[in-house]
């Protein structure tokens, strides 16, 4: 694959509102900045950043200096955690998830907002270099942290880049593991994995069924997204649409009992293929879809103590 130049629509570049309706004090997200570090990551530099690869450690050195550069506070000493995992031919290797915090006001309560950055490297001479799974949920978490950065929430909010989720989720689950903070403060996990290829222009919201408490929050923030924003796949036979809670990292939290909001796209033709490429994605898509998340992450910061019961 050739690596080619990116033109971003000049609406983007100029960060001019896409004509939603964004509640006020919902994070602005800087979508040059968010495109760029989308191709970054795509980039067949990146060999397709599977676990424990030399690949996989450019993507986190990439990760890490942006969130040096937005003065993003680390959550742990150089904002990695290090787990072992044994993997297929049981030689040990070495799992690196990146994360970072912004602290609100009340810390009681804590919202991780999460996305993996891994994906299945190179196969047969080809770079799989996994856009929208998941460069395009890492460089939204990434441009998030960005803003809250200079924005405090309400509430702390945990910025979690997990590694090795193509593995078997690996790095959620040593997250949750061995949790940075007390697990019963953890109030809510918000994961994005494929949120950038809008073919049919809807993005799918998934974990309402499962916690009702969410589905208010979740119709209010469709009625003013500049996407179709669809609630389901989060249930046995619902109607026809596939059950997605364990296909990504917000089922290490489901597990432990921690409500989720999972977001994404319905598989496409190049889901898992060499050719899930940057160049397939429709940048002003994209950018609404994120916008549309960070509204959701902005209404449940607000209302949380509301919404989610503190039950465990
Ligand atoms: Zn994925």
């Amino acid at each position: 694959m050739s690596l080619r130049r990116f033109l971003l629509p000049l609406a983007l570049a100029s960060g001019a509102p896409l004509g939603a309706q964004q509640p006020s004090g919902a994070p602005v997200i800087d979508s040059a900045s968010m495109w760029q570090s989308f191709t970054a990551l795509a980039a067949d530099s990146m060999e397709g950043r599977r676990m424990g690869t030399a690949g996989n450690a450019r993507a986190r050195g990439f990760l890490v200096r942006r969130l040096t550069a937005a003065n993003v506070e680390p959550l742990v000493p150089g904002y990695v955690q290090h787990f072992d995992v044994v993997w297929r031919d049981t030689s040990a290797r070495d799992g690196v998830n990146v994360l970072s915090v912004a602290r609100g006001a009340d810390t009681s309560r804590i919202i991780v907002v999460s996305a993996h950055f891994d994906h299945v490297g190179v196969r047969r001479g080809e770079v799989y270099n996994g856009a929208d799974d998941n460069a395009s949920g890492t460089a939204a978490v990434l441009a998030l942290a960005q803003w809250y950065a200079a924005h405090p929430p309400r509430h702390t909010i945990i910025f979690a880049l997990f590694d090795g989720e193509e593995a078997g989720l690996r790095g959620s689950r040593a997250f949750l593991e061995s949790p940075p903070v007390p697990l019963r403060r953890i109030a809510a996990n918000v994961n994005l994995d494929m949120v950038a290829r809008l073919d049919k222009n809807e993005l799918f919201a998934a974990g309402a069924t499962p916690y009702p408490f969410f589905r208010p929050l979740l119709r209010e923030t469709a009625r003013g997204a500049p996407v179709t924003l669809r609630l389901g796949h989060d249930f046995k036979q619902s109607d026809g649409l596939e059950d997605w809670i364990s296909q990504s990292d917000q089922a290490s939290f489901h597990d432990k009992g921690i409500p989720f909001v999972y977001f994404g796209v319905e598989d496409h033709p190049d889901y898992h293929r060499s050719t899930d490429d940057a160049e397939r994605v429709d940048a002003g898509r994209y950018v609404a879809a994120v916008r549309t998340i960070a509204d959701f992450i902005h209404r449940l910061d607000e209302s949380l103590d509301k919404v989610v019961p503190r039950h465990r």
